[in-house]
C-alpha cells in the first residue's frame, strides 16, 4: 500500500493510494480537480473516490474526477444526498474491498452526522478526515459533543501502532493550544520538535501515529488528571473536560 500525500487548497490533504499488486488506485477526499489529477495523472487511472464526509473542501474534486476517470464514488450511506456522484453506499462496521486492500467503516458522527473513518486493519493505516486531527479533532458542527467524544475514542481503540492521516494541516495551532493547557506533559514537548522541524522544511507533519497521538493530543487525554486539574474540572467526567476543551478550542 502506497499513500500518497497531495497538499490542497490552503491546508487540505487529500490522499491517494495505490495498491500496486492489483494497480488500483483511490483517492481519500480529493478536495480539488487540479492539485488531485496531477499526481492521478501518473497512474493513468482512478477508480475509487473514498469520502469521509460531505464538507467541500472534502468532494470539491468528486465529479470532475469522476468524469474523467469514469470512478465510482464510495460514501456513507446516510449522506447519500450529499455527497455528490456518490455511486456505492457504505455502512457501519462494513468491510470493503479495493484490490488486495481491505478497510472497516468506522462510524465517527460529530463534526458532521455522517462523518466515517476508513481503517485498513491489516496494514493499520486510518484516513481521519475531519474528526481526529494530529494534536486535535475536528469541530462539532451537526453532531453532539458526546458524539464526538464517542467517535474519538473509538478512533483510540485501534493498535496503538496505527498511521493516521487526516484531512487538515492544522497542526501547529493544534499544538499552541496543546502546549497551552497540557504544561507539564513531557512527551508534547519532544513532539514539538519533531512538528517545527518538519514545517521548517515544508513537510507535512502527516501521517502521525495513534500511540504519540494518545501521549499529546489534549482531546485523547481527558481522563488525565493534570488536564482536569488545570481547567478546574477534577471531578468532572471525561466528556465533561471533553466538551471544556472543544470549546476553548472553538475561539483560540
Ligand atoms: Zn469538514
Ligand atoms: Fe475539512
Amino acid at each position: 500500500m502506497k499513500v500518497e500525500i497531495i497538499p490542497c487548497l490552503s491546508d487540505n490533504f487529500s490522499y491517494l493510494i495505490h495498491d500496486k499488486e492489483s494497480n488500483k488506485v483511490s483517492i481519500v477526499d480529493p478536495a480539488e480537480y487540479n492539485a488531485c489529477d496531477d499526481v492521478i495523472k501518473k497512474y493513468k487511472k482512478l477508480d475509487f473516490i473514498l469520502n469521509t464526509h460531505h464538507h467541500a473542501d472534502h468532494v470539491g474534486g468528486n465529479l470532475e474526477l469522476k468524469k474523467k476517470y469514469n470512478s465510482k464514488i464510495l460514501g456513507f450511506e446516510l449522506d447519500k444526498d450529499r455527497i455528490p456522484g456518490i455511486d456505492i453506499l457504505l455502512k457501519e462496521k462494513q468491510k470493503y474491498k479495493i484490490g488486495n486492500l481491505e478497510f472497516k467503516i468506522i462510524f465517527v458522527p460529530g463534526h458532521t452526522k455522517g462523518h466515517i473513518a476508513f481503517f485498513f486493519f491489516k496494514e493499520k493505516v486510518v484516513f481521519t478526515g475531519d474528526t481526529l486531527f494530529s494534536l486535535g479533532c475536528g469541530r462539532v458542527f451537526e453532531g453532539t459533543h458526546e458524539q464526538m467524544f464517542n467517535s474519538l475514542n473509538k478512533i483510540k481503540k485501534l493498535p496503538s501502532e496505527t498511521k493516521i492521516y487526516c484531512g487538515h494541516e492544522y497542526t501547529k495551532s493544534n499544538l499552541d493550544f496543546c502546549l497551552a493547557y497540557d504544561t507539564k506533559n513531557t512527551f508534547l514537548k519532544k513532539k514539538e520538535i519533531d512538528i517545527q522541524k518538519k514545517l521548517n522544511s515544508n513537510q507535512p507533519t502527516i501521517p502521525t501515529i495513534l500511540d504519540q497521538e494518545i501521549k499529546t493530543n489534549i482531546f485523547l487525554r481527558c481522563n488525565d488528571h493534570e488536564i482536569k486539574h488545570s481547567l478546574g474540572l477534577k471531578d468532572s467526567s471525561d466528556l465533561k473536560v471533553f466538551s471544556k476543551l472543544r470549546d476553548l478550542k472553538d475561539s483560540f
